[in-house]
């Protein structure tokens, strides 16, 4: 046995072990990653890839080969019995440069992110897995398993089980895993079939026998087909073939014809949530921590936003520029967004199984007043989008203004900048893995003193760590500005979700573009003493 000594162990190369390890590599943070299967998967899982992961892929560089990729995806309509009762339109989502979703197939999503890991000479061991670990108070020691039978120890700082629903890891570590299973077998196809609507519409549709769900994928006539399996008069499931399946699909009242369809693949889904995402240096991410029905389409997009949440705070306590204990916020902040899609998507999926009778129709009716209002749907779509998610119960988020408050994603905005003459959008002043602090600096400017203050001192004491960009309504640059800060000039005062106007304001956006500290009428001591508490642990 070899024993070696990383700072980072991914177990799992899906798509959360993979986002994980792109994300710590741009902070030269040195990992493995390794995944048990010898070749990647052509199971085609995850087909809807949502606008806040797209914001994610855009950080890690990877969103122009999804977007010529995708298939993009603007309406998800949920039938029942036959009738359209709730149309949600993804493109009047506001605030994100993807107001959409994308389908496509999670093969082919774990092939670009593989491909971008190969590219900065980081490739997924394969074959190899993880069979046996134990931590200590300095480290995790792992057993590894290669192809060839031989068996391999590493000393690990940190070990992330990004190894799915039957996760090792977890199992390993003894954290519960809670919840309960469904009752309904599904049964997943990709298909080419002659389909009348509209290719930017992903239908959703229940009735008397289960549910059926055909999303456009990229190719003509290519579609991925999920639905409840089909039982037979005495109750047993039937094997899925093209047959079963033309039969599934005259459940959703429309026209269509299956033309080829050759694989299919079944299975059974549960809800469930672990207790702990975090046993001392051990992590859990992705299906590994929690599982929940295919309904809109969530799971893979939430395991990419945990390894988002979880990387840059790994990559900062591995540099030693925060304390362990920031890592503590990764549970406190996903944990309670994972219940709300546990609990979304197990009302949605139980109510379109609801097959007839008195509850049937009162869902129906009340789908459709869904539909009917103004609102509704578009918190709906922003809640499926994931741009809904927020942090502000996070014990290190602090502050708001106008309407946002600190544990909110920053939202994006496009506005006309005076000093290059283009438009520009928020989101390209905080790409990047640091934090920035956006400093959006009222008209009447009379705490010059107390600026130049937070500008300079906030330089001085968090370099690499803080980003500056000082956003105001003058097309001049201030001339009191310290000559290395970035201005940006909004004249057309497009930025309105962030700027006051009146008064200076400062928003400190974390490395996932998340709102950390907001503050009107900013300080440096209360912006260092927030930095302070975040990253040492400490009011020092
Ligand atoms: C039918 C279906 C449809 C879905 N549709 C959608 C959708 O439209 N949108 C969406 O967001 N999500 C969807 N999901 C969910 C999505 O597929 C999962 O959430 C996603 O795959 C989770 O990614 P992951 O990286 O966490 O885990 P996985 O993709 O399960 O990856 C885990 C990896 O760990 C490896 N591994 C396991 N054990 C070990 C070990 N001991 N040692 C080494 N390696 C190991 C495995 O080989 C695997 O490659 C769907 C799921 C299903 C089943």
């Amino acid at each position: 046995m070899n024993v070696q000594q990383h700072p980072v162990l991914i177990v799992g190369a899906g798509p959360s072990g993979m986002t994980l390890a792109l994300q710590l590599a741009r902070y030269n943070v040195p990992l493995r990653i390794i995944d048990k299967h010898a070749e990647p998967l052509q199971l085609s899982k995850a087909a809807a890839i949502h606008a806040r992961t797209l914001e994610i892929f855009a950080d890690l560089g990877v969103i122009d080969t999804f977007l010529a990729e995708g298939q993009q995806v603007d309406i998800l309509a949920l039938r029942t019995r036959y009738k359209d009762r709730l149309r949600l339109d993804f493109s009047r989502l506001k605030h994100t440069p993807y107001p959409f979703m994308l389908d496509l197939p999670q093969y082919r999503t774990e092939y670009i992110l593989m491909k971008k890991l190969e590219e900065i000479n980081i490739p997924v061991e394969r074959g190899v897995q993880l069979v046996g670990m134990q931590q200590n108070a300095d480290a995790v020691e792992a057993r590894l398993r290669h192809a060839d039978g031989r068996e391999e120890q590493v000393s690990v700082s940190w070990l992330i089980g990004a190894d799915g629903a039957k996760s090792t890891v977890r199992t390993l570590a003894g954290i519960d895993f809670v919840g309960e299973a469904y009752a309904d077998d599904w049964v997943l196809c990709d298909a080419k079939i002659s389909w009348p609507l509209p290719r930017n519409e992903m239908t959703f549709s229940g009735d008397r026998e289960g549910i059926f769900g055909v999303f456009p994928l990229p190719g003509e006539n290519t579609y991925r087909m999920a639905y409840t399996q089909t039982r037979d008069r005495a109750g047993r499931l039937v094997e899925p073939d093209r047959e079963d399946a033309q039969h599934s699909l005259e459940r959703t009242g429309i026209d269509g014809k299956v033309l080829a369809a050759e694989q299919f693949w079944t299975f059974n889904l549960a809800h469930r949530q672990v207790t702990d995402s975090r046993q001392g240096r051990i992590f859990l991410i992705g299906d590994a921590a929690h599982i929940h029905t295919p309904f809109g389409g969530q799971g893979m997009n939430l395991g990419i936003a945990d390894a988002y949440n979880l990387g840059w705070k790994l990559a900062y306590v591995f540099h030693g520029d925060a304390h362990d204990g920031l890592l503590d916020s990764y549970q406190r902040e996903r944990a309670s967004v994972i219940k709300g899609v546990i609990r979304t998507t197990h009302l949605g999926v139980t109510a379109m199984l609801m097959k007839e009778g008195r509850q049937a129709a009162a869902r129906d009716l009340l789908m459709q007043a869904v539909g009917s209002s103004y609102i509704l749907p578009k918190f709906l779509t922003f809640s499926f989008s994931q741009l809904a998610h927020h942090y502000r119960h996070s014990p290190i988020v602090k502050g708001h203004a106008l309407r946002l408050q600190a544990g909110d994603r920053a939202p994006d905005q496009r506005f006309f900048d005076g000093i290059t003459q283009s438009y520009q959008h928020l989101f390209e002043l905080i790409k990047g893995t640091q934090h920035t602090l956006l400093l959006f600096i009222g008209e009447k400017q009379n705490q010059r003193a107390a600026l130049l203050q937070l500008l300079t001192e906030s330089a001085r004491r968090y370099p690499g760590i803080l980003d500056i960009r000082v956003i105001g309504t003058s097309y001049q640059r201030p001339d009191w500005l310290p000559e290395d800060v970035q201005y940006w000039s909004d004249r057309g005062r497009d930025l309105s979700l962030y700027h006051q106007f009146g008064i200076t304001t400062a928003y400190l956006v974390r490395p996932d573009k998340y709102l950390g500290f907001i503050q009107p009428n900013p300080g440096w001591s209360e912006l260092d003493h927030y930095l302070q508490q975040i990253l040492t642990g400490s009011t020092r």
